[in-house]
C-alpha cells in the first residue's frame, strides 16, 4: 500500500470507530459489536482417521481450529477420530443423513455409491497433487464433483492432500504382473478395482485396522499413504518390501463433507470462513507430508531394514492399460461417470504435457545432477 493511501485509510478507520463508539455507548469497540451479531454454533466432525496419524487427521484439526479462530470461538466444530462417532468408512452416510453436521474423509471410499466420486480423491495414473488442485479449483473439477454430491445431500470441500503416495508393503517381491495374482491386498478406490483386473483380491480397510490384518496374514499386502504415516502404523514390522510409485494415488485429495441442509443454516460469513479454512487445510497437509516424508523414508531404510523396490515397467504398463479400460467401460455404462471422465481426461493430457515442459524437466535435472 502507498503511504498516502495508508494515511487516508487510517484516518477513515479512526473516524468510523469514533462514530460507532458515539452511536452505541454500551459497546466498548466496533469489533465486539460485530461479533455479537453472529450466532454461536457447535458442530461435530466425524473423520475416517485415527488420532495417531497427525498429518491426515491434521486436515480436520486445521479446518476446525482455523474456523474457531476466525470466528472468535463462535463457530466451534469438534473433530472426532474414526470409531468415536461413526466408523472410519461411515462418514459419508453420517453426513448425508444428518447424524453429524460434517466430516473429514476421502470420497473414493464411497465409489460403491457412485464410481465417479473417485475423481474427487485420486484415480490410478491420474493427476499429481498440483494438477489435482488445478483441476478442482480452476479446471471444472470441484463443480463436477459438487453436482454429484448434491444428489447425496452433501457439499464437499477439498481439505488436504497427501502428495504422490507409495506403492504399498509386500511380504515378498513382485516382479511381473503374474506375481500379483491371488494376493489379498488392502487397497481402496479405483486402485482396488484396477488391482482386481490384475488378479488381486482387493480389500478396503480403515487406516487403524491395516497393521493387524497384515501382521496376522489376513492380507498379504497393504498400501496406506507414504513413509511418515506408514512408519506410524508400523507396517514395516509386518512386511519388508516397500514399493513405489503409488500409481493409484498420484495426488489424492481429502475432503470436508457438510450436510447440505446444515450448510444452508450457516450465516454467509461462516460459509466463507469454512471455505477459507478448508483451503488452508488443503495446502497445509501437502506441505507437511512433503516436509516429513523424505526423513521418514531414510529412517525406514536405515533403522528398520526396509527394502525399497520400484514397480517394473511391465506392471506399470499393465496397470495403466487396465485402468483406462476400466474408465472407458464405466463411461459407456454410466452417464455421470462419462460427464466427469471425458473433460477430466482432456485436462489430464493437457496439463501433463505442460508439466513435462516445466516442473518435470527441472525436477529430473536436479535429481540427476545433485
Ligand atoms: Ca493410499
Amino acid at each position: 500500500m502507498k503511504r498516502r493511501n495508508f494515511i487516508t485509510n487510517t484516518a477513515i478507520g479512526a473516524t468510523t470507530a469514533a462514530t460507532l463508539a458515539a452511536c452505541s455507548p454500551t459497546s466498548p469497540s466496533s469489533t465486539e459489536a460485530g461479533e455479537s451479531s453472529l450466532p454461536k454454533i457447535e458442530w461435530r466432525m466425524a473423520t475416517s482417521w485415527p488420532l495417531s496419524l497427525d498429518t491426515i487427521y491434521g486436515g480436520a484439526i486445521t479446518t476446525c481450529d482455523r474456523i474457531r479462530a476466525m470466528t472468535g470461538g463462535r463457530f466451534d466444530i469438534t473433530p472426532y477420530p474414526a470409531g468415536e462417532l461413526v466408523g472410519g468408512l461411515e462418514v459419508f452416510d453420517a453426513v448425508q443423513n444428518g447424524a453429524v453436521e460434517c466430516g473429514h474423509t476421502a470420497g473414493y471410499y464411497y465409489i460403491g455409491k457412485n464410481p465417479a466420486l473417485a475423481f474427487g480423491t485420486s484415480v490410478p495414473f491420474g493427476l499429481t497433487a498440483q494438477q489435482q488442485n488445478a483441476w478442482l479449483y480452476h479446471g471444472g473439477g470441484l463443480e463436477a464433483m459438487r453436482k454429484i454430491y448434491a444428489g447425496f445431500n452433501i457439499i464437499n470441500f477439498p481439505a488436504g492432500n497427501t502428495g504422490a503416495q507409495m506403492g504399498g508393503w509386500f511380504k515378498r517381491e513382485i516382479n511381473t504382473p503374474d506375481d500379483l495374482k491371488g494376493l489379498k491386498m488392502r487397497i481402496p478406490g479405483l486402485g482396488g478395482k484396477v488391482m482386481e483386473r490384475l488378479g488381486v483380491n482387493a480389500q478396503s480397510l480403515p487406516g487403524g485396522e491395516i497393521f493387524v490384518a497384515l501382521d496376522r496374514g489376513a492380507i498379504d499386502a497393504a498400501e496406506w499413504v507414504g513413509p511418515y504415516d506408514d512408519e506410524k502404523l508400523g507396517l514395516y514390522k509386518a512386511a519388508k518390501f516397500y514399493y513405489y510409485p503409488g500409481w493409484w494415488e498420484p495426488g489424492p485429495t481429502l475432503e470436508v463433507f457438510v450436510n447440505q441442509e446444515m450448510w444452508e443454516t450457516l450465516p454467509k460469513e461462516y460459509q466463507e470462513i469454512l471455505q477459507t479454512a478448508t483451503y488452508e487445510a488443503n495446502m497445509n497437509m501437502l506441505a507437511k507430508y512433503d516436509a516429513l516424508n523424505g526423513d521418514a523414508l531414510q529412517t525406514l531404510q536405515e533403522e528398520h531394514g526396509v527394502q525399497l523396490r520400484q514397480y517394473s515397467e511391465d506392471i506399470l504398463k499393465a496397470a495403466q492399460k487396465a485402468a483406462f479400460e476400466l474408465y472407458e467401460e464405466n463411461a459407456s455404462n454410466d452417464a455421470t461417470f462419462k460427464e466427469v471422465y471425458e473433460p477430466w481426461k482432456q485436462f489430464r493430457d493437457r496439463i501433463s504435457a505442460w508439466n513435462s515442459i516445466n516442473d518435470l524437466s527441472i525436477a529430473s535435472f536436479i535429481a540427476n545432477n545433485k
